[in-house]
């Protein structure tokens, strides 16, 4: 099937250059927007049709629209990066695309083909370059996602979808860059069970992790750590991030994907990174008892947890209702630092791209 033309709308910005800088000077996450938006629109009948950059605007939907009551929507996060040349470029932007449509398939929802996923986001970024920061860890965060649009309340999946691309200038999720983050270990909610949704990029998850997290946040934690719901005994992932440990013999380890993870691209990389820099990296189940008696006995040194957001973040303490232990020194680590310096290198156009993640625009 022919993919559809884009048109495009261009809108006079309503922020002028001087209020541009002055946003971009400490953007936050996930507050500064640009000015256009991505949209194309979907009907069983009609296909993917309708594509288009016009300004960012609201979007006006029926109050019987199916995603507003039965959930049915999935998103994306990719960051655009200034490269230290002065260029722009995005990193591997078709693992996206592909997770985006993995996403779809899940939640029975039309599959985008991927080279319009990728269309909309170079078209996006093409557009807004300017919004770009050029704070050290800055970066033009994308958010695709698509709605449910058909209106009409029985449960099936609709017919009819919106696709939207929006652009945020973000800079470091954590403030001040790479501090250790402190965990709580979540005894009374789990993420996903065994053949749900967990491998999926779809709103629900966050919303149902969102009790967890304030919990998190009361025990006096940074992040939630998710358990396996059938056992609460191996360790998952965070709300929005994956984990990683590091041993004492230098050894990496990753909890395997087997449904109830999210497959993270940065996961992805590190794993392969680490690999490239001669380390043993192995995906395989760690239970959390094992984890406490590794981070008292030492042999475990090191944990981060890694994400586009938050890039590598170094784990410093964890905390449950069996009290807390804290990992190797409690700050950020040898290993863990080296292989955020290795991303970032490769992200930023310092360091060798021998794999070909990068994409310049
Ligand atoms: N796990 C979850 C639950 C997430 O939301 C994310 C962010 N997309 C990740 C892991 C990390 O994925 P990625 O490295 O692709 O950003």
């Amino acid at each position: 099937m022919a993919l559809p033309a884009f048109t495009f709308d261009p809108h006079p910005s309503p922020v002028d250059a001087d209020e541009r800088a002055r946003l971009l000077v400490d953007p936050g996450f996930g507050r500064v927007f640009t000015d256009h938006m991505v949209t194309i629109r979907y009907s069983s009948a009609a296909g993917w049709h309708d594509a288009r950059i016009g300004p960012r605007e609201p979007l006006t939907i029926d109050t019987a629209t199916a995603v507003l009551h039965y959930a049915q929507e999935i998103f994306e996060g990719l960051k655009a990066y200034r490269l230290a040349d002065g260029g722009t470029a995005l990193f591997r932007p078709e693992r996206n695309a592909a997770r985006f449509r993995d996403s779809a398939r899940r939640m029975a929802m039309a599959e985008l083909p991927e080279a319009l996923f990728l269309e909309s986001i170079r078209r996006l970024v093409q557009t807004e370059r300017e919004w770009i920061p050029t704070l050290d860890g800055g970066a033009l965060y994308l958010r695709p996602f698509m709605i449910a649009s058909e209106v009409f309340l029985g449960v099936k999946p609709s017919a009819e979808y919106i696709f939207a691309v929006i652009a945020s200038s973000v800079g470091a999720y954590f403030k001040g860059g790479a501090p250790a983050v402190s965990l709580w270990i979540s005894e009374n909610y789990t993420r996903a069970a065994p053949g749900g949704t967990g491998a999926a990029k779809c709103g629900g998850n966050y919303a149902s992790s969102l009790v967890a997290q304030a919990e998190a946040i009361r025990q006096g934690c940074d992040q939630v750590l998710f358990l396996d719901a059938a056992e609460r005994r191996w360790i998952e992932e965070l709300g929005g991030m994956n984990i990683f440990f590091v041993f004492d013999d230098g050894m990496l380890a990753t909890p395997p994907l087997t449904g109830t993870i999210l497959p993270g691209i940065t996961r992805d990389s590190i794993l392969r990174i680490a690999r490239d820099l001669g380390f043993e990296v192995r995906e395989e189940p760690y239970a959390i008892d094992q984890c406490r008696a590794d981070a008292e006995s030492g042999r475990l040194r090191e944990a981060f947890a890694c994400g586009t957001a938050a890039v590598v973040t170094p784990i410093g303490r964890m905390l449950s209702r069996q009290g807390d232990f804290t990992i190797g020194g409690g700050g950020p680590g040898q290993t863990t630092q080296r292989l955020r310096q290795t991303l970032v290198g490769i992200q930023t156009g310092v360091a060798e791209d021998r794999h070909g993640w990068l994409e310049r625009l």
